[in-house]
Order: structure tokens, then sequence, then C-alpha cells
């Protein structure tokens, strides 16, 4: 009994090394399905330990260059603008 859960969680090791993976239910397809001939099983676990292609998120930093902040009255000009389009102060 214990060997036929070694068994299991042997057959699914690629899915467990896997699963973090953007790719994860593709992973688990191939093994699921392709595992218990040794290839599929192989290519699910080359595929699982293979670095996730996965782009790193691009973090948007507001861009507050664009126009200036009026110290009299704290609205943001647009660029380029000597005058507050607000108050009317110079900027
Ligand atoms: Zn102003």
């Amino acid at each position: 009994m214990l060997f036929l859960l070694f068994l299991g969680f042997l057959y699914f090791l690629p899915s467990i090394i896997g699963r973090d993976k953007s790719d994860a239910g593709l992973i688990f397809v191939v093994n699921l399905f392709l595992g218990w001939t040794v290839v599929g099983w192989f290519i699910a676990l080359i595929w699982a330990c293979a670095a996730d292609t996965r782009p790193t998120p691009v973090r948007l930093v507001p861009v507050v260059s664009a126009g200036r902040f009026c110290g009299q009255c704290g609205t943001l000009s647009v660029s380029g603008a000597h005058f507050c389009s607000s108050c009317g102060r110079a900027v």
C-alpha cells in the first residue's frame, strides 16, 4: 500500500514540482495523460524544472515630472506652463 502511494507520488512529481509555474495546468495535463509513457513523464519533469518564462511584472511609476504643482493652491499644472491654471500664480 505504501509502495503504491510512493508510485503515485513519483508519477505526479513533475506536477508537484511545477505547481507554482504559470503553465502548471498544462504540465499537469501532460503529466496525467503522457506520464505513463516514460518520455511524457520526462517532458513534464523537464518542463516543471525549466525556468518560468513569465515576464516579471512591470511596476508603473507615476510620472510626476510631467507637470508642476502650484505652490499657492497645489494644483498640478501642465508641463511647460509658466502660470498656474487654477490661481494664475507663476510656477
Ligand atoms: Zn495655483
